[in-house]
């Protein structure tokens, strides 16, 4: 299906590897212009050259920790005029409620709501004043199905789920969309972080936790990073105009609702 934005220019956050890498190969292969960030240089580095060679688009690469003042100063000037924003930042440690201390919280928060909503302060008024724009927010399931040991995570993601809802509704008339994708368990190093913990959690093997948790899901597999890229730019696309301030959940079954 032709997407229907070859030449659109797009910021892909936290993107060298994972969920953000695959938004980029499918951006990329819609004829998306991109700016690519995290905070390693050389993984980052090694996903552009990777896209470059297999797709005919422009990939500048800055690295930063886009949770910071600076870093995001520094990607959005690389950046410039934006037609689509993929926001995306690592996720928050696990651990129990009683862990947790305000400057955890605030770290939280800087990185999974209040991250993503500087951005989107700074790019919105330019897509609004062209008349056309795409945001699309990585979340979790969390959103929807807490996830316990994720406390900080079900926190913050919350609150910017909040603020897209109402938010979404105030840049639609310019042509405008933000939407959420919200992940379940995709095959990536964070779900291998997350196998290893429960694996010496509870003294069995990493491939015995990934089989326990593939069974939590009813599709008995863990997602791929290119099954959402897909559907992050179909988001993106002209096609996805009409859809608004959405929740879309990418995760094989596994939170249980009727809505
Ligand atoms: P991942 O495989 O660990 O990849 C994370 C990517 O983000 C890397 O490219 C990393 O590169 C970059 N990054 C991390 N922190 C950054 C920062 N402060 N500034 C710039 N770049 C940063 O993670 P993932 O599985 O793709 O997860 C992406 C997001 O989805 C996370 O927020 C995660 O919590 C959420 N999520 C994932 C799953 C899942 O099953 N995978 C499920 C639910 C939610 P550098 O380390 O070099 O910066």
């Amino acid at each position: 299906m032709d997407l229907g934005i070859k030449g659109k220019r797009g910021l892909v956050c936290a993107s060298s590897k994972g969920l953000g890498k695959g938004c980029a190969l499918a951006l990329a292969e819609a004829g998306v212009d991109l700016v690519l960030n995290a905070r390693g240089a050389e993984a980052l580095d090694a996903t552009a050259d990777e896209i470059r060679s297999r797709y005919q688009v422009s990939v500048t690469t800055v690295a930063a920790d886009i949770t910071t003042d600076e870093g995001r100063a520094a990607v959005l000037e690389a950046a410039g005029d934006l037609d689509i924003l993929v926001n995306n930042a690592g996720g928050p440690p696990p651990g129990m409620w009683s862990d947790w201390e305000r400057d955890d919280f605030i770290k939280a928060l800087d990185a999974n709501m209040l991250t993503p909503i500087a951005l989107m302060k700074a790019v919105l008024p330019g897509m609004m004043e062209r008349g056309w724009g795409r945001v699309v927010n990585i979340t979790s399931q969390s959103v929807k199905s807490p996830i316990p040991v994720l406390g900080l995570s079900n926190s913050a993601r919350a609150g910017l789920t909040g603020y897209v809802a109402g938010t979404s509704r105030q840049v639609a008339p310019s042509g405008v969309t933000i939407n959420n994708l919200l992940p379940g368990i995709h095959a990536t190093d964070r779900a291998i972080g997350l196998d290893t913990g429960a694996a010496e959690a509870g003294g069995i093997s990493i491939e015995e936790a990934k089989h326990n948790r593939e069974q939590t899901i009813p599709a008995r597999r863990y997602g791929t990073a290119e099954e959402f890229g897909q559907t992050c730019a179909f988001l993106c696309s002209q096609h996805a105009g009409f859809i608004v301030g959405q929740n879309i959940l990418l995760d094989g079954g596994a939170v249980n609702a009727t809505l």
